[in-house]
């Protein structure tokens, strides 16, 4: 889905410009940085990182309010939906590395916002987006709190829903739950959870292509993912909530394999969220060196085969990617499985990466 102006309709008020979080890319601050982890172990393990959206969202279900975040329908898409039932807000656990589809949810947050609290959670993109949307329509804007994630990419969806046909086709009957990255394998092992029919597929699909895998191919973002103003440390989201990569370096007594968050507080109301929930954490101040991985510092560049990949997708459909780019080399799996975690604990880690890249 790209935004398209109709010509035939436009009437030139520019209002589809002044409202675009990149043509109107506004600078915002980081207040402070931290790393924190749920204090329940079975809590983080359901969650991709150290479980601080479900306390977030917790925390303003409790208050009356609405929590927005991401999860699959009935037919695996990937959709925002606004929610004030806890039971809902489980669904949103859970990273789904592709680009959700937003609906209506900018309109109905605007109409919830005239009474109730808000909780957003979403790309920072997406997060930019409601809040310029929201500050146009002159929503009242004290009750909306903006959590985004730190984000390098969103998949295609279209290649996501082959890639659902594809496992349904290939493992013969229904997806029936998915968790792109469990930690079935420890939070640093990308390892995804798959039921087909209920039964569960994981160590098939993990060996033959994972979407982890596929989600490590640069050319399936969006184009304006390489050109992301968002990937830095100040924002003008709330609160900021990523996976603490390289934690062990900076903070080796307080990491372990189950999921570390990185939080980083933007202002007074990111505050306010963080201090909600702070009895529920294990958390430590960190700072702005110590937590810096890559897509806090820069977009993930455009690949020149960009183009070459989306013609054999046009032409040879999604079999065709997964026999060329979606399965893991046996060398890959050892490298991930084995010798980067065996690195990370003899602190060799940097150099085993490079020489890996290379
Ligand atoms: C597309 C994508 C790319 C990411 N890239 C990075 C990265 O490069 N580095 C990094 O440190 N962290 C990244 N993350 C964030 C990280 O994976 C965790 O989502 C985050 O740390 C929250 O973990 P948690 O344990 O607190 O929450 P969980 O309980 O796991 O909750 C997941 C949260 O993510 C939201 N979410 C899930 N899927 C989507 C989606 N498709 N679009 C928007 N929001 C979604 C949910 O609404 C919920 O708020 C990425 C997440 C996504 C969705």
């Amino acid at each position: 889905m790209y935004p398209v102006v109709d010509e035939a309709l436009c009437i030139n008020c520019s209002i589809c410009q002044k409202v675009c979080p990149v043509t109107k890319h506004e600078e915002g601050s980081c207040q402070g940085v931290i790393a924190a982890k749920s204090k329940d172990d079975n809590e983080r393990f359901k969650s991709t990182s150290g479980a601080v959206f479900p306390l977030l969202a917790e925390y303003v279900l409790n208050r009356g309010g609405l929590v927005c975040g991401v999860v699959y329908d009935d037919n695996f898409n990937v959709v925002h939906i606004l929610t004030s039932k806890p039971v809902e807000m489980q669904k949103m656990r859970g990273s789904k590395y592709v680009q959700s589809n937003l609906g209506t949810i900018f309109a109905d947050i605007y109409e919830a916002l005239a009474c109730r609290m808000v909780l957003f959670s979403g790309t920072p993109c997406q997060c930019d987006g409601l809040r310029q949307y929201l500050l146009f329509k002159k929503a009242n804007l004290e009750n909306l709190y903006l959590v985004d994630l730190i984000c390098g990419k969103t998949p295609s969806p279209k290649v996501w829903s082959d890639y659902v046909d594809y496992l349904e086709r290939t493992y013969k009957g229904k997806l029936t739950s998915f968790t792109c990255r469990s930690k079935a394998g420890g939070w640093q092992y990308p390892y995804s959870q798959v039921t087909i029919n209920n039964d569960d597929i994981s160590a098939r699909v993990n060996k033959d292509c994972s979407w982890m895998q596929l989600f490590t191919i640069s050319e399936l973002s969006r184009p304006s993912c390489y050109v992301c103003p968002y990937t830095k440390l100040n924002r003008n989201s709330d609160l900021t909530i990523g996976d603490f990569w390289g934690v062990e370096k900076s903070l080796p007594k307080f990491t372990d394999n189950h999921g570390i968050s990185l939080l980083l507080i933007h202002n007074s109301k990111g505050k306010e969220l963080f201090d909600g929930i702070q009895s529920d954490l294990y958390w430590i101040n960190s700072n702005k060196d110590d937590c810096l991985q890559n897509r806090l510092i820069a977009p993930s560049p455009e690949p020149e085969e960009r183009s070459a990949f989306w013609d054999l997708y046009q032409k040879k459909g999604i079999d065709a990617v997964i026999t060329t780019r979606g399965r893991r080399s046996h060398v890959k799996i050892i490298v991930l499985k084995y010798l980067l975690p065996m690195a990370r604990r003899l602190k060799l880690y940097d150099v085993l990466w490079t020489i890996y890249h290379q």
